[in-house]
């Protein structure tokens, strides 16, 4: 069953807000089975707003309207459906109690434009509101429903989760939904779906999408079927061979982040880690102990963007930055090796590289391409540098720095590099 989704309200529509209502609609609907095939977002122009609601209540059987029921002239979710629908607002003496209650519970007097509050669609049921004044509706039309629900997140979620999915399991069929989220390290976008496409693409349940981020890409499936059984047995006939096709670039199954995925690694085998960060700033160490437990293998990080601080903190010789550059494989295993040193931890990472937007100069002046990163790893096996050239802006290439060092420490202590 499909559903489309409209957030009213011309303040979403600047720079200052984010529709998140509905986001947080497509999961819960999702969860009951229900495909958001469309979502919109429209300033408090009735006309506009009602065509929007006639067109998506002609293609979808479930439209949820969200903001736009407050006390004020902008607010017209109301005005809006009864004119899609060519249904009359009556005023409801018992909403204008309620709000009177309201306003007399919190010691103050409501203001008469409050009373616009009052008014249902003909025909509609009345959601109450037990967080705001607004209260919700819930307006049938010849096999389609329209959700009326208050902008404020907080007061939407909850009249959706009491008032809503109730309601709608008597119309949805009854479906088990189950995911695998499978999280690749070390692949371009383009890559993973080459080797993909021609598994999940025969397939149109479970559902496949493949999500980029920077340094890593997600492989989500979503299987519908009437029982869990039947779900779980649908996503491992394509799972399987999709996990099997990335083979070890596959760091997580279950949604964990790589650095969550990498603690337990240490964890498991009492090891500790420690890292050199030069680019990235510390977003290496933040993420390592973003990861709660942390402290059980983290042995500490060094910040160093000098060479100053590269050759005091860390022990790089002053004749390997002079030779190679603090932009160098050289430099990264010799940060990786003295951050090993000196915190005396089982493994040390390291980066350094060129984050842009300027090229900085090499040792015999030339410049070095923006996006350049060295990932050094230093460990009793020895220490090992990977180089890489990344696209991207200053902050992408941290990222995605970052996300390499991680997965060079994972490859490492899965015996894999
Ligand atoms: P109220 O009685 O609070 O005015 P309302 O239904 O009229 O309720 P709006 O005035 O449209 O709601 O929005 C109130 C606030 O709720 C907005 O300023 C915004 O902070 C938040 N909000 C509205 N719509 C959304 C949305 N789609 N996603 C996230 N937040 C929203």
């Amino acid at each position: 069953m499909n559903a489309e989704i409209i957030a009213a309200g011309s303040e979403m529509l600047t720079p200052a807000r984010i529709d998140t209502n509905s986001l947080y609609l497509t999961a819960e609907l999702n969860n009951i089975g229900v495909e958001v095939v469309a979502k919109s977002v429209i300033g408090d122009d009735r006309d506009r707003l009602a065509a929007a609601i006639r067109r998506a209540l002609s293609d979808s059987p479930i439209l949820i309207l969200s903001g736009g029921l407050g006390p004020t002239e902008d607010d017209v979710t109301r005005e809006a459906v009864a004119q899609a629908l060519n249904r009359k607002l009556t005023y409801s003496g018992e909403i204008a109690k309620a709000l009177e209650r309201r306003f007399a519970r919190a010691g103050r007097k409501m203001a008469g434009i409050n009373m616009r509050q009052a008014f249902v669609i003909e025909g509609a049921a009345v959601l109450p509101n037990d967080r705001g004044t607004a209260p919700g509706q819930w307006v049938e039309e010849s096999g389609a429903v329209a959700m009326l629900l208050p902008g404020p997140p907080h007061e939407l979620q909850a009249m959706f989760e009491r008032e809503c999915l109730p309601r709608l399991a008597g119309m949805v069929p009854r479906m088990a939904i189950r995911t695998l989220s499978l999280r690749v390290a070390g692949m371009a976008e383009s890559d993973v779906d080459q080797i993909v496409a021609p598994i999940y693409k025969k397939y149109e349940n479970p559902a496949t999408t493949i999500l980029a981020a920077a340094g890593e890409i997600q492989v989500h499936l979503r299987a519908r079927c009437a029982s869990v059984a039947e779900a779980d047995a649908l996503l491992a006939e394509v799972g399987g061979p999709i996990e099997l096709a990335l083979g070890d670039r596959v760091y997580s199954r279950n949604g964990e982040p790589l650095e969550a995925v990498v603690g337990g690694l240490l964890r498991r085998s009492g090891a500790t880690v420690s890292v050199a960060e030069s680019c990235t700033g510390g977003l290496l160490g933040e993420r390592i102990t973003s990861v709660a437990g942390s402290s059980g293998y983290f042995a500490g990080g060094f910040i160093t963007y000098s060479d100053a601080m590269k050759v005091e903190m860390l022990g790089v010789s002053l004749d390997t930055l002079e030779r190679f550059g603090a932009v160098s494989g050289e430099t990264a295993e010799a940060m990786a090796v003295g951050a090993r040193r000196r915190t005396g931890s089982t493994y040390a990472l390291s980066v350094t590289g060129a984050a842009g937007p300027e090229a900085p100069s090499g040792p015999a002046g030339n410049p070095i391409p923006v996006g350049t990163v060295y990932i050094g790893l230093a460990g009793a096996a020895g220490a090992r540098v990977l180089r890489r050239v990344l696209f991207g802006d200053r902050q992408r290439i941290r990222v995605f720095a970052a996300q390499m060092a991680l997965d060079l420490l994972r490859r490492r202590m899965l015996g894999l590099v």
